[in-house]
């Protein structure tokens, strides 16, 4: 070979050797790109829906994985109440697991700091991944808060060297790093939007959010053929007491009032101020009869002990309460009418309670 041609080989394999580099920075720079815009656009999510859709279906066709779920501990129903609040509940979203606790729910939670990546196997993964099949290898990406393990993003794949633990996980730690703060982000923007679900005077729930609840208290019993009660109490000359003591002293009695309502009532149920002088408890899953007997205890809880006022003086308060019921149809219909018939029943029941005297129950259609 002359010098010449030696020359021309070398030249082209210099060449080739270039192009496959900057095909590879090519590649690189697209993912890394890519990897960037959909970092951003979980930054970018402002409410839990869009962010948890971003998280689990943005991220299986971006990835293009079989399977993605993501689990979120989160013991105090917070989650789930604002989920509900911003009228998602939790059962809506598919893939998105929320629990109580991490335990029992995969081994690898016991020592998750850093992305895990493996074989799957059914017995360790399949509370994760309750509905995949055909699956070979997964990442459980963790996701921490404040230092605590709150929960995982779990992709799964049938191809079985896609997630294996030799490949690096920098950019999945970097991914989760990333999700736990954009959680955070939009947990806290939603508990300032759920304020709008608060009374303030009693901390209670309010209409709005008990007009909320009832739709998915409604569609619940509807799905599980449960009754559903509503007790509507309203106070008994509660001007009297403004007129006697004063606005302040009104607040006081109200405050009090919602207390001992809650300490008569389960967790399961949904208490909320209604309006002025006016609460709502909705019982799912009774019937009229057990409603009567919780209205009973409710109303002798609020007569049987005076109650304090702030010049150290005291007044006994009665209070009149109307329950209805309901047995929802099975098939879909409008739950929004059903539940406004609901709480109208009860109002009418409550009109009859004082007409009859007051500090007393009527049950709607009874005579
Ligand atoms: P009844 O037995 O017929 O229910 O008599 P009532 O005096 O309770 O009559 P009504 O329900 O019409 O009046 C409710 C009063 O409650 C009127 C309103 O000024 C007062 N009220 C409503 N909200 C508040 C509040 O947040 N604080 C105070 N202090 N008073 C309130
Ligand atoms: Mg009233
Ligand atoms: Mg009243």
């Amino acid at each position: 070979m002359s010098t010449a041609e030696d020359l021309g080989a070398r030249l082209e394999a210099t060449q080739q050797q270039l192009d496959e580099i900057t095909a590879a920075a090519a590649h690189n720079e697209d993912k890394m790109r890519r990897s960037q815009q959909r970092e951003l656009r979980l930054l970018q999510a402002d409410d839990l829906t869009t962010l948890f859709g971003e998280l689990i279906d943005g991220l299986r066709s971006s990835y293009n994985l079989q399977y993605v779920s993501l689990v979120i501990c989160d013991p105090d129903h917070d989650l789930r109440h604002l989920l509900l609040a911003a009228g998602t509940p939790t059962e809506d979203i598919d893939n998105l697991i929320i629990v109580e606790s991490l335990t029992g729910l995969a081994p690898q939670y016991i020592a998750l700091r850093q992305p895990w990546l493996g074989p799957y196997a059914a017995c360790d993964h399949q509370l994760i991944f309750p509905t995949a099949c055909d699956l070979a290898s997964v990442a459980m990406i963790p996701l921490i808060h404040r230092g605590r393990l709150i929960g995982s993003i779990n992709l799964g794949s049938s191809d079985p060297q896609r997630f294996t633990r030799h490949l690096a996980s920098d950019f999945l730690a970097h991914l989760g790093v990333i999700a736990s703060y954009s959680i955070e982000n939009v947990v806290n923007r939603a508990r300032l939007l759920r304020s709008g679900f608060t009374d303030v005077l009693t901390g209670w729930h309010n209409r709005r959010y008990l007009q909320l609840r009832m739709k998915e208290e409604l569609a619940r019993a509807s799905r599980n053929g449960d009754n559903l009660v509503c007790l509507m109490l309203d106070v008994d000359h509660f001007k009297r007491v403004n007129d006697t003591w004063g606005h302040a002293a009104g607040d006081a009695v109200l405050r009090e009032l919602a207390h001992r309502i809650e300490t008569q009532v389960r967790v399961s149920d949904i208490a909320a101020r209604y309006g002025g002088e006016e609460f709502v408890v909705l019982l799912p899953d009774t019937g009229t009869d057990d409603g009567e007997c919780l209205a009973d205890r409710i109303r002798t809880a609020i007569s049987a002990t005076p109650f304090a006022l702030p010049n150290d003086e005291e007044t006994t308060i009665t209070a009149s309460i109307g329950i209805a019921g309901v047995s929802p149809p099975s098939q879909a219909t409008d739950l929004k009418t059903i539940g406004d018939s609901l709480v109208a029943r009860a109002d009418v029941a409550l009109y009859k309670a004082k007409a009859d005297g007051r500090d007393c129950i009527v049950v709607d259609g009874a005579v």
